[in-house]
C-alpha cells in the first residue's frame, strides 16, 4: 500500500457516503425506503437533448480532442442564454469557460485564487464541496452563518474588518442548497458594494437558477451592476435540465478568474466531449417548455409535501427555490439522531442539517425528489412516528 498525500488527508470526509451506506442496508433488508437525502434529480433528460447528443456522438469531429477551453458555439450559446434569461450581456470570448460539472468549478477556483493559508468566505450551512476546494488549495474558511432570522443571507457587518480585509474569495448560492432560501437585488447588490470594497472575489454557485416557485424567478448575480468585475457565476445543466450524469456546467464573469479556470482546466481534462457541448448548447437555445414544466412539478411537488408535513403537526416555512425543504428538528433531538430515527422507524432517508455545517444543527434537508404520492406516503409515516 502507498500512502495517501497530505493533500487527501486534508480532504474532509464526505459526508453523503455514510447516508448511502445505511440506505442501501436497509433496502438490501427489503425495506421500502423512501430516499430524500440526497440531491440527485429524479427525471430523465428531455428527450429532445439527448437525441442532439446521439447525432453529435456519430459525428467524427467530436471523436477528437475538442479545442482546448471548449467549442466556441457553446460558449456562444452561454451567452445568449444569459441575454435572453437575465438581459445580462457576456462576452462568449473571454467571460465564458466550460466546466466539467459545477462541482468542478466550485472546487478548481480556491486553487486558481488562493495560496497555501489564504482565506475565503463561506456560507454556514453550505454546500460541502467549497470545503473541498479549500482543503486542496490550504486555504483556510472563514464560515458565515446563514440564519432564519436574516432570511438565510449572510449579514456582512457581522464580519470584522480584519477578516474581511484578508479574506480573497467570498462564496455564496442562491437559490440555497441547503436552506431553500432565494436572494433578493438588494442583497446582491450590497455583495457587489461590499466586495469592491474588501477585493473579494465573489463566486456565486447559481446551480438551482431555473428553480424559483410562486412565479419568483431567482436573480443571477451578474444582474447587479459591477458584478462581472468581482465575480463570476456557476451555473450547471444538471438540475435545470435533469443532465447530472452528463457533467456539464460553465462559468461566467470576471475574464481573468474565467482566463484562470481555462488554464487550470486545460492542465487537468483538455476540454469536454464534444457532442455533450453539443446537445448542452441546443438545450441552452432550445423550447425552454420542458424547463418550466419543470419548475411546475417540483412546486406541486413541494406543494403537497409541505401540506402533508403541516397535517402531521410539524411547523415548517415553505420553500422559496431549490429542489429542497429545510424542516427544524424537534426539540430533544439533534439533527443526526432524528435522520437516523426518521431513516430507521420510518424508512424515510432526509440529509441532517449538521453535514452541511454547525449552522445547519437542529434542522433536516428533505429532497423534493419523488414522486408526489410518494412525498405525501413519507409525510404520514413520519406522522405516524408521533413525534409531533
Ligand atoms: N452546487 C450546489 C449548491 C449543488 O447542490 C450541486 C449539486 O448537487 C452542485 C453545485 C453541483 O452541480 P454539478 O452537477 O454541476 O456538479
Amino acid at each position: 500500500t502507498f500512502e495517501q498525500s497530505k493533500t487527501l488527508k486534508r480532504l474532509p470526509e464526505q459526508f453523503f457516503a455514510k447516508l448511502v451506506q445505511k440506505v442501501q442496508r436497509l433496502k438490501d433488508e427489503g425495506h421500502d425506503v423512501i430516499n430524500l437525502g440526497q440531491g440527485n434529480p429524479d427525471l430523465p433528460t428531455p428527450p429532445s437533448i439527448v437525441k442532439a447528443l446521439q447525432k453529435a456522438a456519430e459525428d467524427p469531429v467530436n471523436h477528437k480532442y475538442s479545442p482546448f477551453s471548449g467549442h466556441t458555439y457553446f460558449k456562444e450559446a452561454v451567452a445568449k442564454f444569459y441575454q435572453r434569461e437575465y438581459g445580462v450581456e457576456v462576452d462568449p470570448k473571454r467571460e465564458v469557460s466550460i466546466l466539467f460539472g459545477a462541482k468542478t468549478g466550485l472546487v478548481e477556483i480556491s486553487q486558481c485564487l488562493l495560496n497555501p493559508g489564504d482565506l475565503a468566505l463561506l456560507p454556514d450551512p453550505g454546500y460541502p464541496d467549497y470545503l473541498s476546494g479549500m482543503a486542496l488549495a490550504d486555504a483556510k474558511q472563514i464560515l458565515m452563518p446563514l440564519l432564519k432570522e436574516n432570511h438565510f443571507l449572510p449579514d456582512y457587518h457581522a464580519i470584522s474588518e480584519e477578516d474581511a480585509e484578508k479574506a480573497k474569495l467570498l462564496f455564496l448560492n442562491y437559490p440555497n442548497n441547503p436552506t431553500s432560501a432565494t436572494a433578493t437585488k438588494e442583497f446582491f447588490d450590497e455583495t457587489v458594494a461590499f466586495a469592491k470594497k474588501h477585493h473579494l472575489c465573489v463566486v456565486h454557485d447559481f446551480a438551482y437558477g431555473a428553480l424559483g416557485f410562486d412565479g419568483e424567478k431567482p436573480r443571477s448575480f451578474l444582474q447587479s451592476e459591477g458584478a462581472k468585475e468581482i465575480g463570476v457565476e456557476m451555473y450547471t445543466m444538471s438540475k435545470t435540465y435533469n443532465m447530472a450524469g452528463w457533467r456539464v456546467a460553465f462559468a461566467v464573469g470576471n475574464p481573468s478568474v474565467i482566463e484562470s479556470i481555462d488554464l487550470i482546466q486545460d492542465h487537468l481534462y483538455v476540454s469536454l466531449f464534444g457532442a455533450i457541448q453539443y446537445a448542452a448548447a441546443q438545450a441552452l437555445l432550445g423550447d425552454q417548455t420542458a424547463v418550466r414544466e419543470l419548475v411546475q412539478t417540483y412546486e406541486r411537488r413541494r406543494n403537497r409535501f409541505i401540506k402533508a408535513v403541516k397535517e402531521i403537526g410539524w411547523k415548517v416555512d415553505m420553500p422559496k427555490g431549490t429542489f429542497f425543504a429545510w424542516l427544524p428538528v424537534p426539540s430533544g433531538y439533534t439533527s443526526q439522531e432524528f435522520a437516523d430515527l426518521l431513516l430507521e422507524k420510518a424508512h424515510v432517508a432526509v440529509a441532517p442539517g449538521n453535514g452541511f455545517g454547525c449552522t445547519g444543527e437542529g434542522y433536516v434537508r428533505v429532497g423534493l425528489l419523488d414522486s408526489e404520492e410518494r412525498l405525501e406516503v413519507a409525510a404520514k409515516r413520519i406522522g405516524e412516528l408521533g413525534l409531533f
